[in-house]
């Protein structure tokens, strides 16, 4: 009996107040969930986060000194991922950074290659680019993370000084020059001795995260780790 009236509450609850995946807009799913199965299965996820040496180690390699490194997706354009990168970074939706916080959180989580880790730290926007947005959309997929994967997050840590766009066309040590005292760390004790995991949504040149990796690194006895969502090939 009680089974059949949470059945009927459910059911109303559907009906009056609509929930479908976010991705395909399918409307057989349960108000707990973001994305339907069928589009869970089409993530393209990288398995790069349990793989030493892999492609998002590469692109550190030699610029700075990464205990491990890797990205849950790979990001490929007009794609499902896109679409909640979209949803997360222009359309407001903090359930889409939740969502896929809680992807890499899992796969972080059942790799031992992160187990040391100490703070996360979601990749700092310039205080002026996360009041236009409302929020940093790295912190919030760290929020994500945090929820299957318990480990603390430090949001004032490290401050972003300087506002801009990364210059994906020049070369390396011209974007080097244009991204050195871009970070700050603001409480260098606190991190003193620590495994820190720098997250974002998106690597692409890897360029803002090395910035902010050489600023942590110059922390004695820290270890760097580095994590995201998707990684552009
Ligand atoms: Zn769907």
């Amino acid at each position: 009996m009680q089974r059949t009236i949470q059945y009927y509450l459910q059911a109303l609850n559907h009906l009056l107040y609509p929930h479908g995946c976010a991705v395909c807009g399918a409307d057989y799913i349960s108000q707990q969930e973001f994305i339907c199965i069928k589009c869970k299965h089409q993530l393209p996820l990288t398995r790069f986060l349990h793989l030493p040496n892999n492609p998002v180690e590469k692109v550190f390699a030699g610029r700075i000194n990464i205990h491990a490194a890797g990205a849950l997706c790979y990001f490929t354009k007009q794609s499902m991922l896109q679409h909640l990168l979209v949803l997360l970074k222009y359309k407001n939706s903090r359930a889409a950074g939740l969502y896929l916080g809680n992807q890499l959180g899992e796969a972080l989580k059942s790799t031992d290659r992160f187990n040391t880790v100490d703070y996360i730290i979601p990749l700092p926007l310039h205080p002026k680019k996360e009041y236009a947005r409302g929020y940093n959309q790295a912190a919030i997929i760290g929020e994500g993370i945090q929820a299957v994967w318990h480990k603390p997050m430090l949001t004032n840590s490290i401050i972003r000084l300087i506002n801009t766009n990364t210059q994906t066309h020049e070369n390396r040590s011209s974007r080097w020059q244009n991204m050195e005292g871009i970070f700050h760390v603001t409480q260098p004790n606190l991190l003193r001795n620590k495994h820190i995991l720098l997250i974002d949504d998106v690597i692409t040149t890897g360029a803002s995260l090395e910035a902010c990796g050489a600023a942590i690194l110059q922390i004695p006895g820290v270890q760097l780790s580095i994590a995201s969502v998707a990684f552009t090939i």
